[in-house]
């Protein structure tokens, strides 16, 4: 390939088991969104060499759980100073495969680190307890113990973030992991074993299996009973999958799953403010994440100046390919996610919604796409209830709070939300009131290694991030000591 980097080494197309760099029996291509081209062809793993990482991972957990904290501590944050280090050859590797602008995609890099960082510090403070006794013969302790070994299945958006958020606690914790990183986006996950490896990581404690048999690998992560937790970011459908599959046996789970929020802008907002959170919570990644705003609600005495003012901020997004530097908008994923934007565009526009800018693939072709407002969006249309995960900014007018709380409640889903306003009450009872994990109030970015990342309802389980991150990855255990 022509990716220009500093250190060549970082694009590694082998599976690491075992700190062992291995072939698959076959490869399989991964592709550069932007241009259509051959990125590179990474060796696809089987079921059967999925079961070896579980078995490699295994052996290596009793004597990583044994290091002191301060021992997995200090090799963390050696993994994390050569992430940052290589922050550019990594950024240039994740736009390859996943089509971000470059600047984003270094920014990725230095999130995902951030994690890294800060459950390095965390490894230290494993703290349990001391309860009185019951009895007087009797003291309780509790212990914090790794849960064992973690099976990993992160999706494409964010390919090296994603893996970063769950491999910094579970290895903080004592796990050991496997981590099969999506079939589009692997090249990220091998960088980051590169430098593990580098970091002195042990053998075994991190294992990479690229495999494009995603239901198979799957399928052995969950049922494989040496795996004692699934970590998975993806859709709320392959989740369920993951769950029933888990279920035989009874494995701890955390699961990041799809997200529909609502961005609500009350009529005392500051218009200026809510347009450019507006920006980065929908835009951020051509509205490819999970806590993208998937329904804006504006109040009605601000709906028209709101709609004029942010549809020319989205004019000035400048699509293309991730490594100009004028882009700020790449392309999407994969023709299907192009499919579905239209289908939501044409859904509203057949009820009644009006296109004010965008609404159409862009003149680039490929899977580039004009980034979109919708404007007289109502509730009955399918971008009001599913996850567009594209460059679409649907605008609902609504009169009332109760109003709009119910409109945003109205969902199986409870990842994030965000509104802006100024009126004290307001903004608490509206906070409270939202059936989400995470609420923005007056931001549009909300994500951060120190607060808890995580849904509610049908957006999963668990919560990735600040101190309460590690609590996925460890058990407790009641040590009751009697006799005394
Ligand atoms: P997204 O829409 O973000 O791609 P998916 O849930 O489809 O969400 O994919 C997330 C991850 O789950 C990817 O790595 C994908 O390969 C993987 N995946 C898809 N189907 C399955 C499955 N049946 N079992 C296990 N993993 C799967």
């Amino acid at each position: 390939t022509s990716l220009s980097l500093r250190d060549p080494s970082l694009l590694e197309t082998r599976a690491y088991v075992n700190g062992q760099w291995i072939d698959g029996a076959t490869t399989f291509d991964v592709i550069d969104p932007a241009t259509g081209r051959l990125v590179a062809e990474v060796a696809d793993l089987d079921v059967a060499a999925a079961a070896k990482a579980v078995d490699a991972a295994h052996a290596a957990g009793p004597s990583w759980a044994a290091l002191a904290g301060k021992e997995r501590s200090s090799i963390l944050r050696r993994w994390h100073d050569l992430l940052i280090e290589s922050a550019d050859d990594l950024a240039t590797i994740l736009t390859a495969e996943m089509g971000k602008p470059w600047a984003e995609a270094r920014g990725e890099i230095l999130y995902g680190a951030s994690f890294i960082e800060w459950f390095a510090e965390e490894a230290k403070r494993i703290y349990g307890d001391v309860i009185p006794g019951p009895q007087r013969d009797k003291r309780i302790m509790v212990l914090k113990q790794p849960i064992g070994v973690v099976g990993s299945i992160t999706p494409w958006n964010f390919p090296n973030a994603m893996i970063a958020r769950k491999v910094g606690p579970a290895l903080a914790a004592g796990c050991t992991f496997v981590a099969r990183p999506s079939e589009l986006t692997p090249l990220s996950a091998l960088a980051m074993a590169v430098l593990a490896e580098r970091a002195g990581i042990p053998a075994g404690v991190f294992n990479v299996i690229p495999s494009n048999d995603a239901p198979g690998v799957g399928r052995e992560l969950c049922t494989n009973p040496k795996v004692r937790k699934i970590t998975f970011t993806g859709s709320t459908r392959v989740g369920r999958i993951l769950m029933e599959q888990a279920a035989g046996t009874i494995k701890k789970m955390s699961l990041e799953l799809g997200g529909n929020a609502p961005f609500i802008v009350f009529d005392d907002a500051d218009l200026d403010a809510a347009v450019e959170g507006a920006m980065i919570a929908k835009f951020r990644n051509n509205g490819q994440t999970c806590v993208c705003a998937n329904r804006i609600y504006v109040q009605a005495s601000v709906y028209d100046a709101f709609a004029e003012k942010l549809a020319g901020e989205v004019k000035s997004l400048q699509v293309g390919n991730g490594f100009d530097d004028a882009t700020t908008a790449g392309p999407l994923i994969n023709e299907a996610a192009l499919r579905k934007v239209e289908a939501h565009i044409s859904d509203a526009v057949g009820k009644g919604a009006r296109i004010v800018t965008g609404g159409h693939r862009s003149d680039l072709g490929g899977t580039f796409f004009e980034p979109t407002v919708l404007r007289d969006v109502n509730p009955h249309m399918v971008v009001c209830h599913e996850e567009t995960f594209g460059p679409l900014a649907a605008l609902v007018r609504f009169d009332s709070e109760e109003e709009v709380i119910a409109l945003a409640n109205d969902s199986e889903f409870g990842l994030a939300a965000y509104f802006y306003a100024r009126d004290l009450g307001r903004v608490w009872r509206v906070a409270e009131s939202l059936e989400s994990g995470m609420v923005g109030v007056n931001t549009g970015l909300i994500s951060t290694e120190v607060a808890p990342f995580g849904g509610i309802k049908q957006s999963g389980l668990g919560r990735e991030g600040s101190k309460y991150g590690i609590d996925d990855f460890v058990e407790l255990k009641n040590i009751c000591l009697g006799g005394m």
